[in-house]
Order: C-alpha cells, then structure tokens, then sequence
C-alpha cells in the first residue's frame, strides 16, 4: 500500500474524546486553595469558568462524546493528515520510517483550534457571551478569535505588550476573525492600571496579562476566561489528534515504536500521546517521547510539586513538575515552550515513568526545521521544531543500530507567521541557553511554606 499520506473520511473522525483520568495507575492529586491548603471547591473555579468545563475537568468517565456541533465545526480542518517523512528519511540514511501528524493545517495553523472550538461551544451552552484570554506570540488568541467566531462569541485577548508591537500579523489575524486584542498591560482593569502607574514603558508579561483576562471575566456575570493549555479539559480535547493517527496507522498496519511531541504547557504532546500511553498502561510496548527546550527545562528539571499557574498567584495550587511561578524565561523563539509548569497530566505520568523527557538546545532545534522546511517544505513552527529534533536523534540512533523502526512524530503546527525566528537563524544570530540551576533553585525557594507533594 501507497503510504506516503494517509486521509481519513470524515465519518472516521473518533466521535469521543479520550480521557485518561480513567486509565492512571495513579490518580492525579487535586488542586489545592492556597489559603486553606484544602482541595478547591469547584464552585470557586465557577466565576473564571463555565461549570461545564469545570466539571469536564474532573470527569472520570474513560470516554466524553464530542458534541455533534464540535464536530461539525472540526471537520472544517480534521481529519488532519498522517504523512510519511520520506525527504527527512532520505537525508538521514536512516533506516526508521518516520510518520508525523500534521495540525498546521487548522485555520489558525496549530493544533489549538482543536480545544479553541470545544471551549467556545460549551461557553455559548452555558450562557456566556463574551470570553477573554490572554496570548504571548498569539497563537492561542488567533486560536481563540476563529472559534469564538464561529459561534457567535465575543472575544478580548490581553496580548504581552512587546509581542503586540513585534508581531502585528497575528494580531491582524484576530482583528481579522473579529476579536479585540489590547496590548497588555492596559488601563482597562486594576492589575493594568497599577502596574502602567508604576512601570509606564513596561513591555508587559504573561503573567500580567493572565491577571488581566482573569480580573475582567470574574468582574462581569456572562463573562469567562479561557486558557489555550496545561488544564485537563484542554489536554482532552486534544486527544481528536491521537485518536485519527492510531486509525490512520492501522490502515498501514503499523504501531509505532516511539511517539515523539513537543511540550509547552503539554496540550499537543498530550492529544496525540494519551491513547498511545493507554496502549501502554495496558502492556504495549511503546514509547512516549516529551521534547522541551534545555532554556525551559520543566520536565528534565524542574521537580514535581504544588505551584501556581501564573506568576500573580491567582491560580489554584496544580500538582505539576515545575521551574518556579517567578521563573524568568530566555528571549527564545518557541514563544509557546516557554511556561514554567506542565499539564499535571502529562507531569504525573512522567512521574510514573510512563512518558520520558528530552532537552533540544535552539540551535539544534533550528537546525532539524531548517532540515525539515527543505526536504519536506512544509516550514514548522519553533515549537514544533523541538518534537523534529527528538526524532531525528530517534531516526539516527536507528541507522547506528541498523534497526527498522517506526517513529510517530507531532508536527504541532506551521512556522509561517514566526519566520523572524528562521531569520534570526539564517543571519547567525541565535544561541543557545541552559537555565542555570541556582535559578531553579531560587524560584523553588517561593515555594515554601505551600503544601508539598
Ligand atoms: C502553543 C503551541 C505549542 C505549545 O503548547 P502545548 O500546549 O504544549 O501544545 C506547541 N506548538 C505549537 C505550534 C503551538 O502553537
């Protein structure tokens, strides 16, 4: 059989979400109130979410159906297509077949319309009218912007200050899909307010901008937060994306050997490699490959323990490996690897030595994307470029054994609107970053006194 492309119809797209929560082998731990040490009470999550998705967070259930008007609007793009890296094969020498699942083809370019449509959909079912979200380099945010389009939302994202004046083309596109987006800090909330009071020529951060979209959902009654990652429910979603490639691999009568993702917050890693560690859990002999860059190293790292999502601690206490809620990031190009925790999903079952981890440098990184723009010319975004390099390290380590092997890889998204990062690389401009250690230990140390794991 052909195999270079594999396409699914769309009445093969999966009709359910896939929810791990049913398989660990250890339960996740909850997330704690700071200022009780208590588990949090759902209901408080109900003012910064709908209680649909609170409760998603917390089911149980092994399999969530997709609502039927989900679907619909993810057939806009999905079934995405498995296709065969033979160019990058070819250029190795190496023996492996190489697979990857292609989630550049969503409108927005990633796989974050994936959560983006199903967030949207049970925000408009549960009354909301209005979302807002905050966006580093505006992948989410665009995200964001098409799906809340499509079912009649509207949509505020608080974007970083300094990716608002670098990168105008994202912006455009929210502008483009009808969203606003506000260089973040702005003088429409409290957060906002003091710090431009106090640092008037701040270029603005996540953290701050986190601070904002929270502050202006919980302050008006059909007004929700949304985030593009890291939560349970947003790792769920994205189990559409392993689902259609255990279909599409079995049509070439092939499991692979090593299932390789890149991991910002987890989400993609998280879609594509959950139904394989259910393989897994259940005596498949598979391995399931994490890739991060050695300047955010939250896996290889950071230890696993409570902390805050957002450096404001506004977040409840997750259970998650981490480098510290006050972790100052390198200037690296990956703009979405660079969160200092992990889904607690993907952190537990690395703790349970169900899913291994990896470090890429950004040269290195750079390098396996220019490699793979120019054998298999779809360019990939500086993300995803971490997740090629693992695999070429896989696919090499295969020539050196002499041993056939089939590698799975996560092509997360395009690099099509991050092409200041290739010219950065082109013109010899980028180096390499190791977060220095007396840095996480430092950032830990804000950890004192919070319950430990
Ligand atoms: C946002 C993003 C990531 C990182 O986010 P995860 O939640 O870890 O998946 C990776 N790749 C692309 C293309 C992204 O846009």
């Amino acid at each position: 059989m052909q195999d270079l492309k594999v396409v699914l119809r769309d009445d093969e797209m999966p009709r359910q979400w896939y929810n791990i929560q049913a398989d660990m082998p250890t339960p996740l731990s909850p997330p704690l109130n700071p200022a009780t040490g208590e588990p949090i009470d759902p209901e408080a999550l109900g003012a910064v979410f709908p209680m649909n998705l609170v409760e998603q967070e917390m089911a149980q259930d092994r399999w969530i159906d997709i609502p039927e008007e989900v679907l619909q609007k993810l057939l806009i793009w999905r079934p995405s297509p498995l296709q065969r890296a033979r160019g990058l094969e070819q250029a190795l020498g190496t023996p492996a077949r190489i697979f990857y699942k292609n989630e550049g083809v969503s409108p927005a370019g990633s796989h974050k319309p994936n959560s983006a449509i199903a967030q949207a959909y049970y925000n408009k079912q549960f009354g909301i009218k209005r979302l807002t979200t905050e966006t580093g380099a505006g992948q989410w945010g665009s995200a964001l912007s098409f799906a809340t389009q499509q079912f009649g939302l509207e949509l505020k994202v608080y974007m970083v200050r300094v990716s608002f004046e670098q990168k105008p083309f994202r912006k455009l596109m929210m502008q483009t899909w009808g969203a606003q987006c506000v260089p973040s800090p702005t003088l429409d909330t409290e957060v906002g307010r003091r710090v431009l009071a106090e640092f008037p020529d701040t270029p603005g951060s996540l953290g701050i901008a986190i601070s904002e979209a929270i502050e202006d959902a919980v302050s008006s009654p059909d007004t929700r937060y949304s985030l593009g990652s890291v939560l349970n429910f947003v790792c769920l979603h994205q189990t559409v994306i392993g689902l259609e490639a255990q279909k599409q691999m079995e049509k070439l009568n092939l499991y692979p050997d090593v299932v390789v993702g890149c991991v910002g917050g987890g989400s993609n890693f998280a879609g594509l490699s959950f139904p394989y560690v259910r393989d897994r859990i259940h005596g498949r002999n598979v391995r399931i490959l994490a890739a991060e860059p050695t300047a955010c190293p939250t896996l290889t790292r950071g230890p696993y323990a409570y902390d805050f999502g957002d450096l404001a601690k506004t977040t409840p206490l997750l259970p998650m490996h981490t480098l510290g809620h006050d972790f100052v990031p390198a200037p690296l190009h990956a703009g979405g690897l660079r969160y200092h925790g992990m889904a607690p999903l993907v952190s537990r079952l690395v703790k349970d030595e169900l899913i291994e981890a990896t470090a890429v440098n950004q040269l290195d990184s750079y390098a396996a994307g220019m490699l793979w723009a120019r054998t298999e010319g779809f360019i990939p975004a500086p993300e995803t470029t971490h997740a090629i390099a693992a695999a070429i390290e896989e696919a090499k380590k295969a020539r050196e054994e002499g041993r056939e092997r089939v590698i799975l890889l996560g092509w997360s998204g395009h690099g099509l609107m991050d092409l200041k990062g290739y010219e950065a690389y082109l013109k010899g401009e980028l180096t390499n970053y190791e977060y220095p250690q007396e840095m996480i230990e430092k950032s830990l140390h804000a950890l004192d006194g919070y319950p430990k794991l």
